[in-house]
């Protein structure tokens, strides 16, 4: 099943792109939970975290380190959120592996 993170990766459909490398693309949601919400998803179809191979960590790094960067150049130095939904519990609508990086208010804890 080709995902939407895998049309918006092939430009198949559009999306508001922040940063883009061989490894991953970051875009904004579409449905911000924050005043500032992008998503990082590898160009790798690793379907969750779940069900990635060890052989995917330098992926995983590289999304964290990526999430980093963008949230210091959103300016988010306040704090930020990184959040990553696993399963129909984790409450992950689309099975391509992504990062949720939120910010720009005082997130509350603990999530719904
Ligand atoms: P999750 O529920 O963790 O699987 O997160 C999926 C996220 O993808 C949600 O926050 C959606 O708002 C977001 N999303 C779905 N479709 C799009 C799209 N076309 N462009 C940007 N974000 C999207």
């Amino acid at each position: 099943m080709t995902t939407v993170f895998q049309k918006i990766i092939n430009r198949e459909i559009p999306a508001e792109i922040l940063f883009e490398d061989d490894i991953c693309i970051s875009i904004k949601d579409i449905e911000p939970q924050a005043p500032f919400h992008a998503l990082i998803i590898p160009k790798k179809v690793i379907t969750r975290v779940g069900e990635a191979d060890n052989e995917d960590e330098p992926i995983l790094g590289h999304l964290l380190i990526t999430a980093k960067k963008i949230a210091l150049e959103q300016g988010l130095e306040q704090g930020f959120r990184i959040v990553i939904n696993n399963g129909s519990d984790g409450g992950e609508t689309v099975p391509h592996l992504h990062v949720h990086l939120l910010g720009g208010r005082r997130l509350t804890w603990p999530p719904g």
